[in-house]
C-alpha cells in the first residue's frame, strides 16, 4: 500500500475524534509530500534541526508538533511556529517555552509528558510531579497545558503496555475537568489501537505510514 491509502485507512479507522499525528523523524521530504498531498497537515519531529529544516522545505498550512525530548537551549529555534509540544518533562523547560513564546508574540500549546514505562531509557515527568507542574503551569502566561504524553515500555506484551496507557489515562481523567485537558497522546505504529481502547485521543504514527527510517 502507498502513503496515501495507509493514511486514509488509519483516518477511517481513528475517525473524527482522533488525530494523526505523522512522525515524520528521519523520513524523506518525498515521502513527507507525499502524506501532504493525501491531505495529511499535521506532522510530529522528534528533533529541533529536522523540524526546522522541514518545516521550511514543506508547505506552510502544516501543524508542527515537536514530539522528542526537548533541550531548553533549543527551544528558541521552534517557538515561532511550533504548534504543539508533546515532550515537556519539566517546569523548567516550561518556563523556557514561555519566555520563548513571549519574544514571539505568541502562545505555545504543551502536552506534559509522564514518565510511565518500566524501563530507564524513557523521559518524562515523575507522576507524582505531575499536579504540582500542572499547577505551576498556570501562572506561565504564553504556555498552555492541554494535556498529557506518555510513551510504553518497549515491549510485545500488550498486558504491560495497556496497563501503562491505563495509568496515563487514570490521570488525565482525573485531571482534565480542574486543568482544562483535551488531549491525551499516546500510541505509536505498533500500538495505537491498543491506546485509543485505553483513551488515547492523539495518536502518534510513523513507521506504518513511511516504512522503515533511513
Ligand atoms: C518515533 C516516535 C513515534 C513513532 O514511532 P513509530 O513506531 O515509527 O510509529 C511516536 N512518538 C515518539 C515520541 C517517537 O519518538
Amino acid at each position: 500500500m502507498g502513503i496515501a491509502s495507509i493514511i486514509s485507512e488509519i483516518k477511517k479507522e481513528i475517525g473524527e475524534s482522533v488525530t494523526l499525528v505523522a512522525v515524520t523523524k528521519k523520513q524523506s521530504i518525498d515521502k513527507l509530500l507525499e502524506a501532504y498531498q493525501a491531505g495529511q497537515r499535521v506532522f510530529g519531529e522528534n528533533y529541533v534541526q529536522e523540524l526546522v529544516d522541514k518545516a521550511e522545505q514543506l508547505p506552510k498550512d502544516i501543524s508542527w508538533h515537536m514530539i522528542g525530548h526537548l533541550q531548553t537551549n533549543k527551544v528558541k529555534y521552534i517557538a515561532p511556529f511550533v504548534q504543539l509540544i508533546h515532550s515537556v518533562d519539566s517546569l523548567k523547560l516550561l518556563q523556557e517555552i514561555d519566555k520563548q513564546a513571549v519574544k514571539n508574540e505568541r502562545m505555545i500549546e504543551c502536552l506534559l509528558q509522564v514518565y510511565i514505562a518500566e524501563e530507564d531509557s524513557k523521559t518524562g515527568l515523575e507522576i507524582e510531579d505531575l499536579e504540582a507542574t500542572l499547577e505551576a503551569a498556570k501562572s506561565l502566561a504564553h504556555v498552555k497545558v492541554v494535556g498529557l504524553m506518555g510513551m510504553s515500555t518497549f515491549t510485545e506484551n500488550e498486558a504491560q503496555i495497556a496497563k501503562e496507557y491505563q495509568k496515563l489515562s487514570t490521570l488525565y481523567e482525573q485531571y482534565k475537568t480542574v486543568y482544562h485537558l483535551s488531549i491525551l497522546s499516546m500510541g505509536m505504529s505498533g500500538d495505537w489501537p491498543l491506546a485509543i481502547s485505553c483513551g488515547s485521543n492523539m495518536i502518534r504514527v510513523g513507521s506504518s505510514i513511511f516504512g522503515s527510517r533511513l
